[in-house]
This record gives structure tokens, sequence and C-alpha cells, in this order.
């Protein structure tokens, strides 16, 4: 099918927080200070590339430098402080939430419990700023080995009480830690999501990679990532383990206090 192909030809980042945190708030470096995603979106625009809506993502003609943004977890820092840089750039984005933990917090993380997700009001907000909502399942369970009635939970059950608040069902999916394996697949398929989203490990339309942003980048860290040849990178560094932290010390980290 065509547009699996084009699907698989743009670029898809993945944030997850927007805001500024310390290394001791956010130890897994999950938050971008807004002034650093405006700096990191402007700079794609600068260079020529074409951001995408979901739509667009998975059924339109784009350029070969497109890229399609994505915000995981649905933290009410992105309705504060993502939405406001999105807006003055124009910038579409697709965020995934959690149904079954609306208005609850980041209790999934042990070492980060606190963090507020947005509520119903809050993600319908969302998506009548023109973002596209999707879903990222229940409660952030890892469906790796999961049971049926997991499976169904965070499949079924969580798009269902999402179109209750967007008016829209759910096409898009994004694993919970990026993990999967076939039954997970499979019942994605199922459930009727058109894509699903991982984060290193690729397996067809329903496991499609993305290169994760996060709180260290700096703008050549964040440059490099948005290389095309950068995954293939990624992978032979982790075959060659002293690469990785050399290439990291040669370009640096995002200082935190
Ligand atoms: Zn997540």
């Amino acid at each position: 099918m065509s547009h699996t192909l084009t699907a698989r030809q743009a670029l898809v980042l993945m944030y997850h927080g927007v805001g500024r945190r310390s290394a001791r708030q956010d130890p897994f470096c999950l938050f971008v200070p807004p002034d650093t995603l405006y700096r990191q979106l402007r700079g794609l625009l600068d260079r020529g590339w074409t951001p995408l809506t979901l739509d667009r993502y998975l059924h339109g003609r784009f350029p070969r430098r497109s890229v399609l943004v994505t915000f995981d977890d649905g933290y009410q820092a992105l309705l504060d402080e993502g939405l406001p840089v999105l807006r003055k750039l124009g910038f579409p984005a697709t965020a995934f939430v959690l149904s079954g933990v609306l208005g609850g917090t980041s209790a999934w993380m042990a070492e980060m419990p606190d963090e507020p997700l947005l509520d119903a009001a809050g993600v319908r907000a969302l998506a009548d700023a023109g973002l596209d909502v999707e879903c990222h399942g229940w409660d952030h369970s890892d469906l790796v080995n999961a049971g049926t009635g997991t499976l169904a939970r965070n499949l079924v059950d969580a798009p269902a009480v999402l179109a209750d608040i967007t008016g829209k069902r759910a096409r898009a999916f994004a694993y919970p830690y990026g993990t999967h394996d076939a039954a997970a697949r499979r019942a994605v398929a199922e459930a009727g999501f058109e894509i699903a989203f991982s984060v290193h490990d690729a397996a067809g339309r329903y496991a499609v990679r993305r290169v994760d942003i996060n709180a260290t980048e700096v703008d050549a860290t964040f440059r490099v990532k948005t290389w095309r040849g950068y995954p293939t990178i990624r992978r032979m560094s982790g075959a060659v383990p002293l690469l990785r932290p050399a290439l990291h010390s040669l370009i640096g980290f995002a200082q935190r206090s």
C-alpha cells in the first residue's frame, strides 16, 4: 500500500514533556525546555522541513524532508508550555495520551511519580487546538507478554474513552516504553488502528521507529538525530559499545541543574 511507503519515509520525532525540570525532578530526561523546543522546531522549518499532521502522514503526499512530531504520555505541561510554542510556529503535532489515568500523575515511574497528567478537559483542549490526540493505552502497561485482558483494556477500552472526549476515533497507537511483540502488534491491528509507533525496534506499520528527543539534546545532537542516517548510526554504535559515548563526548550534553 502506497501510504505505508510514504509513512516510512518521514522522520518521526518522539518527545514527552515540555518544561524546565532539574535532573532530580526528571531523572529520565523526558522534559525539553520550551525555548529549546522552539529552537529545534524553528530550525527544522528553517532547514526546509515540512511538518506533518497525522492525516497527511498517513494518507497524504509530502516531500522527502518531512517530519511528524509526537509527544507521549499527555503531561499537563504539554498544554501549558508546549502548545504555545507549537502555536507560535504553526507546527502540527500528535499527542499520545493514557485514557485510564487522565487527571492523574506519572505514577508508573517510581523515580518520577508526581508529574501531573492532562484531565479530560485538557485532552479536549489539545484536540480543539488542532493537535492529533491519539492513544498511548490505558495506564502505561507494558504490552510485551500481556494477557488478553490487558491488551483489550489498552487497545479497545482506551481508544473508546478517548473517542468520547475528542469525538474522533484514534488512528495511531504508541507503545508504552516503545516495546512490543507479535501478539501486541496483532492486537493493535485487530483493534482497528492504522499505525503504531515504537522507539528503536521497527516491525512494519505496527511498529514504526521514532527518534527520541530528550532533555540532554544540544543543537548539535538534535541535528545529528534528524539526519536520515541516524537510526543506522545508532544501531551501529549499539553494536560498537565504545562508539556512542565517544560520539556524545564529542558533541556534548545540555547542562541541567
Ligand atoms: Zn509513555
